[in-house]
């Protein structure tokens, strides 16, 4: 098996980094007309900043007002608009489904694209594939890309007046790329790309769970605060940089595929993408057997800066046993990543962790009140 490591071409971040957003893009030769595949808040935020960055580098730009669900309809929508307007790269601004039907729009169209994440709340920014949803938000589908992203911007101000609760969900999801990545090398499982993990995407898992534990909670107060600050800039990093080249890089493993599962529980809709995997970490760390130093390191962090260690603290305060064989199912289903754990993964065994984790959670809030 090949090593395989892959990224997005130019990663710049820091504060007012959206100022610049037209001068990185033509010094990668990125030239317009460029559709702006733009999420409400970033267009009341940053609309006059992309027309004075974009007019500085003489690159026409368009505005796409995003229609609110990664759909088919949706990328079918946006690439009409760009072909409309010639669009010679797409720029996707906003949260993850705004760029999740920018790299697909991108993709589809063969053209490079530029992600601009507006919150830090996933890994999914740096990677070369989306997250499919249906219409009422269950997991349908990894859908993969020839190529990462050209460009990802992140501009630290902006993530700084975001909703505190999304950089904690960043959070929840770049928690468990640490986990997920040492279990696929430990398992020597192909990575996301179809090759084998490098030295250099383990490296980069294990300073992201460093750096959460480090900056976290300082980071966490930053933008409740709304202010940034270095922990800010190096925790933003980590949710966005390090998690997404760490699970892209090294791999998937139990976390994901029980968030997918949980996908399948309406309860837990209301929560995001992150706050499931934290959870679906819990899961896995039970499931693995991993010693109790390891499970309080993890229940304190997500304690300290609020993320879901109970199955109640992601809407599911009541499971029925149908729905709990559902979710461990759904999370077993043939292709998931849980079966790159070293063992064989029956549902039965996934229903019993999930209560376990859950179990866990409970004593160690009882414990903590
Ligand atoms: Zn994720």
């Amino acid at each position: 098996m090949l090593s395989v490591f892959c990224s997005p071409s130019r990663y710049t971040q820091g504060k007012n980094a959206t100022a610049s957003l037209g001068k990185e893009m033509a010094s990668l030769g990125l030239r317009g007309p460029a559709l702006v595949l733009a999420g409400r808040s970033a267009s009341k935020l940053l609309s006059s900043t992309w027309t004075a960055t974009f007019n500085e580098a003489k690159i026409n730009h368009a505005v796409h007002p995003f229609g609110g669900e990664c759909s088919l309809a949706e990328i079918e929508r946006v690439k009409a608009t760009a072909r409309q307007h010639k669009a010679q790269v797409i720029v996707g601004a906003g949260g993850g489904k705004v760029l999740d039907t920018a790299r697909a729009v991108a993709s589809d169209l063969d053209l490079p694209v530029v992600n601009c994440p507006t919150v830090a709340s996933s890994d999914a920014p740096c990677s070369a594939l989306s997250v499919i949803y249906t219409e009422e938000g269950v997991f349908q589908e990894y859908r993969f890309y020839r190529k990462n992203p050209d460009l990802v911007l992140v501009d630290t101000q902006v993530i700084a007046q975001g909703p505190p609760r999304l950089l904690v969900a960043g959070m929840g999801d770049a928690l468990a790329t640490w986990f997920e990545a040492k279990t696929c090398v430990e398992g020597h499982v192909k990575n996301m790309r179809g090759g084998g993990s490098t030295q250099s995407a383990l490296a980069l898992a294990k300073l992201c769970y460093e750096t959460l534990l480090e900056d976290g909670a300082e980071a966490l107060r930053a933008v409740q605060t709304q202010v940034v600050t270095p922990a800010l800039e190096r925790l933003v990093e980590a949710n966005t940089l390090l998690s997404g080249l760490g699970f892209e890089s090294s791999g998937l493993a139990a976390a994901h595929a029980v968030h997918n599962g949980l996908t399948a529980a309406p309860g837990t809709h209301d929560f995001f993408h992150g706050e499931k995997v934290a959870y679906g970490l819990l899961v896995q760390l039970v499931l693995e057997g991993q010693p109790r130093s390891v499970l309080e390191q993890v229940l304190r962090f997500s304690t300290e800066v609020g993320l879901p260690i109970t199955l109640a603290d992601i809407g599911l305060k009541d499971l029925p046993k149908e729905l709990l064989q559902q979710v461990a199912n759904r999370a077993t289903a043939k292709g998931e990543t849980i079966h790159n754990e070293p063992f064989e993964v029956r549902p039965d065994m996934v229903a019993d962790a999930i209560l376990a984790a859950d179990a866990m959670g409970r004593a160690w809030q009882k414990q903590k009140a």
